[in-house]
């Protein structure tokens, strides 16, 4: 606790300062976040610092396995927070994000990992159509299983936010995008879901596409 109570204290002293008339300005008017993302718990993502985005600017969602339940088959925390965040928010992006070494895609494929937790076997059951899509592990590296598991559950929860009402409001009206990416924690890049071509682009390399048609990863370097 500490380091984080001195964390608070440094922000106060040195920051916030800077940002007065920024929090001033989000406290008078609201905020008027553009994009809003799903993303994972994983404390090795920090979202403002990987953007570049600071107060007011992202709506994040986080939960383990940036898991989304479909509209009406569970209404809780992550239905509400999406829900909210369309109807009342001028958002235009809604970005699910995913993660290289993901504990709870790693669950969700090993599922005697995660024998004494009830709660997280249910809610990654959210997830278990990613597990048969990619079908049986099909190489001797867990890891790349893995990558697997985590692109294809980042493409399963774009389907289940299509099934909120306020989506495909959104969606009908050309006011809201869509965009599924994964974060690879090992090398600081972004690569989004191109649908049309069924495959994963770097967002920081666009000339030289780095992962084939199938959508895979390239190996583990
Ligand atoms: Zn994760």
């Amino acid at each position: 606790m500490d380091k984080i109570i001195e964390g608070i204290r440094r922000f106060r002293r040195d920051t916030y300062p800077q940002l007065k008339p920024l929090y001033d300005d989000l406290v008078k008017s609201g905020q008027k976040p553009h994009a809003l993302v799903i993303g994972c718990s994983d404390s090795r993502i920090a979202f403002e610092t990987l953007t570049g985005c600071g107060p007011g600017e992202l709506f994040i969602v986080r939960n383990a396995g940036n898991i989304i339940p479909q509209y009406g088959k569970y209404m809780g925390g992550v239905t509400a927070s999406i829900e909210f965040a369309i109807e009342r928010l001028p958002i235009r992006d809604v970005i699910v994000c995913g993660h290289t070494y993901c504990g709870a895609m790693a669950a969700l494929l090993r599922p005697e990992s995660a024998e004494d937790m009830p709660a997280v076997q249910k809610w990654i059951s959210f997830a278990r159509q990613a597990k048969r899509r990619i079908g049986k592990e099909h190489t001797a590296v867990f890891d790349n299983h893995l990558r697997e598991a985590v692109a294809e559950n980042v493409k399963l929860q774009l389907e289940h936010l299509r099934t909120y009402p306020c989506i495909q409001k959104g969606m009908n009206a050309g006011s809201i995008r869509l965009h599924g990416w994964v974060y690879e924690i090992e090398n600081g890049d972004v690569v989004s879901y191109d649908e049309g071509g069924n495959r994963w682009l770097s967002l920081t390399e666009p000339e030289e596409p780095k992962r084939d048609v199938s959508g895979r990863y390239r190996p583990v370097e």
